[in-house]
């Protein structure tokens, strides 16, 4: 890999596991610096009767799954759903770890997701990295459309820990979209379209050399 330095901006815990846990699992093997911001742990969304702060133990977990530093992860406390009231504090925040982590590639929401605290994080993420690389990752469950032009080929190790990594959302499993067979089905996909095995999709939003 070209960059020696990667940011993930998640709106919620998990996204950045779903989006590019393959990825971020291969990068860490590569002795690639990764930092994952996740900007709500989505407490309005934790099901009666859990505590409320389970998503931030369980995605501590899961990015330890993926090999990355505790340190390395960033929990920010924006409400659920409200993302667009909150665009201006969300721009700031980012510019600022911007000028802390001096990121060289950042991966965010797709610029076709249509989730309303993905395309906050979606655009604010473009003002905020506009001058250094960019790249979109995919959700089939929310984006309307996916320009699929930049591939990760992935080893099996990379795509066992991204399952592994999201086994860790205990809370969650009920989701349709957190199912293994789903998330190999659309590895393989992806990989098939480049002759490969298993590979994660993503949208050039930005790419300097
Ligand atoms: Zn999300």
């Amino acid at each position: 890999m070209m960059f020696h330095k990667v940011l993930i901006l998640a709106p919620h815990t998990d996204d950045g596991e779903f989006g590019c846990g393959g990825s971020i699992s291969k990068w860490i093997d590569e002795d690639i610096d990764v930092y994952y911001i996740a900007f709500s742990s989505a407490e309005k969304s934790i099901p009666e009767g859990r505590p409320k702060d389970i998503l931030k133990k369980e995605i501590q977990e899961a990015v330890k799954v993926l090999g990355m530093k505790k340190r390395n992860l960033i929990l920010l406390d924006y409400p659920v759903r409200e993302f667009p009231g909150y665009r201006q504090q969300i721009l700031e925040d980012m510019i600022k770890l911007g000028e802390e982590l001096k990121p060289e590639l950042v991966l965010l929401p797709s610029t076709q997701d249509t989730h309303q605290d993905h395309q906050t994080v979606s655009q604010e993420g473009f003002r905020a990295f506009k001058k250094i690389s960019i790249i979109g990752y995919e959700m089939p469950y929310n984006n309307l459309n996916f320009s699929t032009n930049l591939f990760v080929t992935l080893e099996e190790k990379h795509m066992d820990r991204k399952i592994a990594a999201l086994k860790c959302y205990k809370s969650q499993l009920s989701r349709t979209y957190a199912n293994e067979d789903f998330l190999r089905g659309l590895a393989r996909v992806r990989g098939t379209q480049i002759g490969s095995g298993y590979a994660e999709v993503f949208e050039v939003i930005r790419w300097v050399m």
